[in-house]
Parts: structure tokens; C-alpha cells; sequence
């Protein structure tokens, strides 16, 4: 049987913290689906398509990645694709809290599902999609942290 992971998020938009989380993923599993929240509690700046058209472009020569919109309960979501592990990024301790609670929950309605964290590399310990917004909302310089297009992106919609 693959083992296959489901990393879930709003990635509004995508970072480079996010693809090195996949690009570990993949070393491990033997697929990554990422699944783009498509009604976030958050209001996003991109809309879903958006958002997975980032993904898409990014990932497109990877054979082990998969990107879909997720729209039900996460579990539900993995058991549909044949998945048995959560994966989730883990930054700071600040992260931690929130994080054992969802996986606590996902466990209580699926026990044969698996929450397994992975940490970024060190460059991308600080960096969320939201930090992102605020600096590119003040036209700062967001190369080293976002794919180009996502970049581009940012630049019109927050110009
Ligand atoms: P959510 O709204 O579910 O937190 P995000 O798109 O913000 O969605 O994050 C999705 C997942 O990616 C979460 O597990 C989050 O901890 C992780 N993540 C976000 N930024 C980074 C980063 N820079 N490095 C590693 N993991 C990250």
C-alpha cells in the first residue's frame, strides 16, 4: 500500500516555507496530496483557483505531488484519498498549541489517521503567508520568500 499524506492549508498565498514542507514530505511518502481550503474561516486575498494555480505551477514536474481543494471535514477528505498521515508544518513553539489540538481532534473522529510534523528549513522558521501580505502590502522584498509568479501576483493585487 502507498503511504500517502494529506497536507492541508489555506496557503494564501503558497510560500517558500510551505514548499520546502513538500519537498520533505515527498522524501518520506509516497505521494503528498496538498489540500487548499476553499472556505477558510479567514478571508483570503486569492481566491481558491488562485491559490491552486500557484500550487499547480509550482509543483507541476513533481509525479508525487497532488493538488486538490478541500471543501469537507479533513479527515473525510484523506480517507477518500486513501490516506493515512496529516501532515503539518511546525515553525515556532507558537505553533504548537494549535497544532496538538487539531490533531487531537482528527484523531478522536479517525484514530487510523497519523498527524506527523515536520519542521522547514531554518531560513523559512519565521516566515507565514500572512507576514508575507503585510510586506509586500509596503512593497518590501519578498524574493527569497515567494515563487516568482506569486510575487507578481502580490504586486497587483495589493498595488
Ligand atoms: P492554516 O490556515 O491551516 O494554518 P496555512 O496555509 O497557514 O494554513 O499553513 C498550512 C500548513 O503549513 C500548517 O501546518 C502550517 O503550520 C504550515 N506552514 C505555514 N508556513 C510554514 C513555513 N514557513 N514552514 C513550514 N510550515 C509552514
Amino acid at each position: 500500500m502507498p503511504l500517502i499524506a494529506v497536507y492541508p492549508g489555506t496557503f494564501d498565498p503558497i510560500t517558500n516555507g510551505h514548499t520546502d514542507l513538500v519537498d520533505r514530505g515527498v522524501k518520506i511518502f509516497d505521494k503528498v496530496i496538498i489540500a487548499v481550503a476553499e472556505n477558510p474561516t479567514k478571508n483570503t486575498l486569492f481566491s481558491i483557483t488562485e491559490r491552486i494555480s500557484f500550487i499547480e505551477k509550482i509543483f507541476h514536474d513533481n509525479t508525487k505531488v497532488e493538488i486538490y481543494s478541500l471543501n469537507k471535514l479533513l479527515v473525510q477528505f484523506a480517507k477518500d484519498h486513501n490516506a493515512t498521515v496529516i501532515l503539518r508544518g511546525l515553525r515556532a513553539v507558537s505553533d504548537f498549541e494549535y497544532e496538538v489540538q487539531l490533531a487531537s481532534m482528527n484523531r478522536s473522529m479517525e484514530p487510523n489517521i497519523e498527524s506527523v510534523f515536520m519542521s522547514p528549513a531554518e531560513k523559512y522558521g519565521f516566515l507565514s503567508s500572512s507576514i508575507i501580505k503585510d510586506i509586500a502590502k509596503h512593497d518590501g522584498d519578498l524574493n527569497k520568500f515567494v515563487h516568482i509568479d506569486v510575487l507578481e501576483a502580490l504586486k497587483k493585487k495589493l498595488r
